[in-house]
């Protein structure tokens, strides 16, 4: 297969830890008889530096063409004040947009050898894998009516939860192919005893779920969802949300594995003529100012990507399940970064890159 990739380093510590996702894809390729061609383009702080732009036209036509983006992150201290459209972030939510991707996909795996990171005890966390799908273009953050008017005590603030039909329809399926080929699992989250909005969400995930009659179908309450993640995560497989509530519980899901640098996620969108999606692959963390250039950073989240662009984006199961277990078997190996507090010499990102792609 030939993998057509953009790579979209960033800031910070973007360039470092694609450094080695990309190592880790290329020593897949290798294995497996795939190519790939990769290109890279700017986006972000390094993009307004050198073009004035944060996502520059000819990486949007680049994202465009490429099968699928590896992003590293975005942000700089320096731009901190700067107006929205010149800020380095508005380049992660123009590709985003460009990219048409309307579900964010975060994995939170409790991996053995980094139990004693996470902030629950070690009998709860243990044994937790789920994937937390997110709607990602609708709901709140984009309704409209929106705005603040008036003034004194009748100053008001507005914001619009709406979603269509067709909206709740193509996240559900996406959750229910997933749970397919994971254990079968869907939990949705929603408040339908106060919203109609998820009330129709209810409805419609339930319709969708008819489709998909070896999946099983669970619905919870965002309120229990947030307590029941801390309280027995090991129930979920595949957790269905939307935007909103999706926002809160996967940062609270993240906080399960351990530290941010080991998390992936993915952003997907519509479907390929081969029947995988289209899709944006980036580690859940940003630029980690204080600790760019110092080879410091940890790459998995990155790596994990990788891991997570092979399934969605490419459909190669087996490769994809391949990094899955050469990153563990490096974790096991206790060639880790200082964020995982190894309990020697603390590894360099480049070190772990080269001990994933060697497991490999
Ligand atoms: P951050 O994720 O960059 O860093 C938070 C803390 O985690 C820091 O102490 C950092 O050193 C540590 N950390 C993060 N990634 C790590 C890794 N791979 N290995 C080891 N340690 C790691 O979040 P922040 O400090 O709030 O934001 C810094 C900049 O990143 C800001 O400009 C922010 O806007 C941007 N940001 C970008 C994205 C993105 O590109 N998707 C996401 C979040 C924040």
């Amino acid at each position: 297969m030939n993998l057509n990739i953009l790579v979209l380093p960033g800031d910070g510590i973007g360039p470092e830890v694609t450094r080695e996702a990309v190592r880790v894809l290329n020593r897949v390729a290798d294995k497996w008889g795939h190519s790939v061609s990769l290109t890279e383009a700017l986006l972000g702080g390094i993009a307004i530096h050198k073009t004035g732009n944060p996502m520059p036209e000819v990486t949007a036509r680049l994202a465009l063409a490429a099968d699928a983006t590896l992003m590293g992150a975005v942000g700089l201290p320096e731009f901190d004040d700067a107006p929205p459209e010149k800020r380095p972030e508005r380049g992660l939510l123009g590709i985003r947009k460009i990219l048409g991707v309307f579900a964010n996909l975060r994995p939170v795996r409790a991996y053995a050898s980094l139990i004693e990171s996470s902030p629950l005890k070690n009998h709860l966390v243990e044994g937790t894998d789920m994937i937390i799908v997110r709607e990602l273009t609708g709901g709140i953050y984009y309704g409209t009516p929106r705005g603040i008017s008036g003034v004194g005590a009748e100053e008001r603030a507005v914001n619009t939860m709406t979603y269509t039909r067709a909206e709740i329809e193509r996240v559900s399926r996406m959750a229910f192919h997933l749970a397919q080929a994971r254990r079968k699992k869907v939990t949705s989250v929603d408040k339908s005893n106060v919203l109609e909005n998820s009330q129709l969400w209810r409805r419609v995930v339930i319709e969708v779920s008819a489709e998909f009659p070896d999946v099983a179908l669970e619905h919870i309450l965002v309120d229990n969802c947030a307590m029941q993640l801390v309280l027995n995560p090991r129930r979920f497989d595949v957790v269905l949300t939307e935007n909103m509530f999706g926002d809160i519980l996967s940062d609270e899901g993240a906080v399960l594995a351990g530290s941010i640098g080991m998390l992936p996620s993915a952003s997907i969108g519509g479907r390929r003529p081969s029947g995988a999606w289209t899709g944006l692959y980036e580690p859940v963390h940003g630029s980690a100012p204080d600790i760019a250039g110092q080879n410091k950073a940890n790459p998995l989240g990155a790596i994990g990507s990788v891991a997570a662009m092979l399934d969605y984006s490419f459909g190669l199961k087996e490769e994809a399940a391949a990094v899955n277990r050469a990153m563990e078997t490096v974790l096991n190996s206790g060639r880790v970064t200082a964020d995982l507090r190894p309990a020697g010499r603390p590894s360099t990102t480049e070190e772990v890159g080269e001990a994933v792609a060697a497991a490999l």
